[in-house]
């Protein structure tokens, strides 16, 4: 070898071998959430996730005699994904070991023909057999990325292989197995998805694009063709609600453009995500009302119209888990502030005020009015729903906080917590100091382990029209509500941030009501509070919809109070003066989960002749 050779080898190698080494990843590595979020959710894990019996769930498989179209498979899936996801936060090993147990029996539950279930033989597909089929899915896939376990990445192949023998071309529409047009056993499309990913066997992906195409058919769902179309409105609105024609159930509608953008995240196919974009906007203009939930007997209403009138089983806590699902998955794909917004109104509203104060119940529906109540035990076993799927909400957030991504950190949510990220290889820890959203004022401390240049976004709220950053003193220009603060720059550790946002109380008026929001948080009277009847009618006082709203010392039932002017009643020449009416946030609202108790968002308004426009 000549010299020149023997060097060009040496120049070569090292950029070589520097080609193959993989970038380290960027990721979250912990984050610890503090405050009164923190403590929520860690009630919510304490006293839901953990007190969960979880052999009453997992019994469900070990007979096939389901001949009633009844879902009982369901709650076990939800449940461990909920557990998973606490798992992945708090490191708890005692969660590890109940998600192990239950994952060995389910699988040992598996038929030699691959089946898990309780459906009688001459019953499977009908009812929610796939449903319960799709939850068992991702319970098995997803332990399968937590722990490693090939066995259940096996059982789920297993399942989804029987699964294709019995739906697919030249078998069983999908669109005929269950209510809904086919919605609730078509949001199987989320775990093929997960499967194909993990194998890479074409048969899935194939499976899964019949899905979506099977759906687009006469009788189906068409999910793509009416995308257009208000979710309200498509399909004949018919008397059963429960029935295969029912077009407009709203959670297992969602769960489809779930599965759809996973579909979409694999194949390239950035028109899917273009859909569903458009379904979440018509979703967002049509029926997502104050307390960012939607639905009435869980479906579509044009709700955001007519959220002042009370409704019979609004806002499932289910429905409003799928929107949160739906916009994060959103906001993976397409980094935009407003589908963080969406999440951050309904956990801070309906999914808050979903949960017990204790933490062991979450309630099937959170109307904007009533009392609050447990929900109804389903399928003959001492669980529902929503009771769960509740959890998945507020595991949901410690991840949603804090994204790390190639040479950026993402901050979506403001809490007092500390998170450590890496960042291309550089661990980097952020501390937030906030009482937020009691108040607007944020300080988060920057700390690298070396000095290095990267990026840090600040989510800056829809909301939050007047905000401010600063960073080590100096304002940061063009702060723009809706979008994220870029501060690009080297930073050093004992860097600070001080961020300000918009908390200033909003008048919404609708229907002739009112109501109130400051910042994320919606306002509702509270008949604790003992001042007068939470249903007078009334004009609360402001100027431009601003509202001057007061805090007080919150009690130990209410999270925050205030006292906000209002002139009660319909009388004003002698007792209808104006006078302080007490406000608390939403999720402390009635949450004695007794029938004494009863709060209101929406307040009528009196009508004031000569003052305002003849009805
Ligand atoms: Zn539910």
């Amino acid at each position: 070898m000549s010299f020149t050779l023997l060097l060009a080898w040496f120049i070569v190698l090292p950029n070589e071998v520097i080609a193959k080494k993989k970038a380290p990843e960027s990721k979250v590595i912990a984050v610890k959430l503090d405050g009164y979020v923190g403590q929520r959710i860690d009630n919510c894990i304490e006293q839901r996730v953990m007190a969960q019996d979880v052999e009453e769930i997992v019994d469900v498989f070990r007979r096939q005699d389901e001949i009633r179209n009844l879902w009982g498979t369901e709650f076990w899936g939800k449940w461990v994904q909920g557990a998973m996801s606490a798992y992945r936060y708090n490191h708890d090993s005692r969660i590890y070991n109940m998600v192990k147990d239950s994952e060995q029996k389910i699988m040992e539950f598996q038929l030699a023909d691959g089946y898990i279930g309780n459906y009688d033989k001459d019953h499977q597909l009908k009812g929610w057999d796939v449903w319960g089929r799709k939850y068992v899915l991702l319970g098995l896939i997803k332990w399968y990325d937590l722990s490693g376990d090939k066995k259940a990445l096996q059982a789920a192949c297993k399942l989804a292989d029987y699964t294709m023998t019995q739906i697919g071309e030249g078998k069983e529409h999908i669109y005929n197995t269950g209510s809904y047009y086919g919605m609730a056993s078509g949001s199987i499309l989320e775990p093929i998805m997960f499967l194909y990913n993990r194998t890479k066997e074409q048969k899935y992906l194939d499976f899964a694009q019949f899905l979506v195409k099977d759906a687009e058919e006469q009788g189906g769902a068409q999910l793509i063709a009416l995308a257009d179309v208000p979710v309200y409105l498509r399909h004949p609105i018919g008397n059963h609600l429960w029935y295969k024609e029912n077009g407009q159930k709203a959670y297992e509608m969602m769960s489809c453009y779930v599965g759809l953008l996973e579909l979409a995240k694999t194949t390239g196919r950035t028109d899917y995500i273009d859909i569903v974009e458009k379904v979440v906007r018509h979703i967002k203009d049509e029926e997502i009302n104050l307390c960012g939930s939607g639905s009435a007997n869980e479906c579509w209403i044009n709700g955001r119209k007519g959220q002042t009138l009370p409704a019979y089983h609004s806002m499932e806590t289910c429905a409003g888990f799928t929107w949160m699902q739906l916009n994060e998955r959103l906001w993976q794909l397409r980094k935009q502030a407003q589908y963080a917004d969406n999440i951050e109104q309904t956990f801070y509203n309906a999914i808050l005020a979903s949960m017990k104060n204790d933490g062991s119940q979450i309630a099937k529906y959170t109307p904007l009015e009533g009392f609050r109540h447990e929900g109804e035990n389903q399928c003959g076993l001492h669980i529902n729903c929503c009771n769960a799927n509740g959890p998945r909400a507020f595991a949901m957030i410690p991840r949603f906080a804090y994204h790390a991504e190639a040479n950026t950190a993402t901050i979506n949510m403001y809490c007092p917590s500390e998170a450590t990220l890496s960042l291309n290889g550089n661990n980097v820890t952020i501390k937030q100091t906030t009482d937020y959203p009691k108040t607007g004022e944020v300080t988060i401390e920057v700390a690298p382990s070396r000095e290095t240049e990267f990026t840090i976004e600040l989510r800056i709220p829809t909301w939050s029209e007047q905000s401010s950053v600063k960073v080590n003193g100096k304002d940061i220009p063009h702060v723009q509500a809706g979008t994220y603060a870029t501060l690009q720059r080297t930073w050093r550790a004992g860097d600070r941030i001080t961020l300000h946002l918009d908390m200033r109380t909003r008048l919404h008026e609708l229907n002739h009501m009112q109501a109130l929001t400051r910042g994320p948080i919606v306002l509702a009277r509270d008949s604790r509070f003992d001042d007068g009847f939470v249903d007078e009618a009334c004009i609360i006082t402001q100027q431009d919809g601003i509202v001057e709203a007061r805090p007080t010392d919150s009690d130990k039932d209410h999270w925050m109070t205030f006292e906000v002017e209002a002139r009660t009643g319909t009388d004003r020449e002698t007792i209808g003066k104006p006078r302080m009416l007490r406000f608390c946030d939403f999720a402390s609202a009635g949450n004695t989960w007794d029938d004494h108790t009863r709060y209101r968002v929406w307040l009528t308004k009196t009508f004031y002749a000569k003052q305002e426009e003849h009805f």
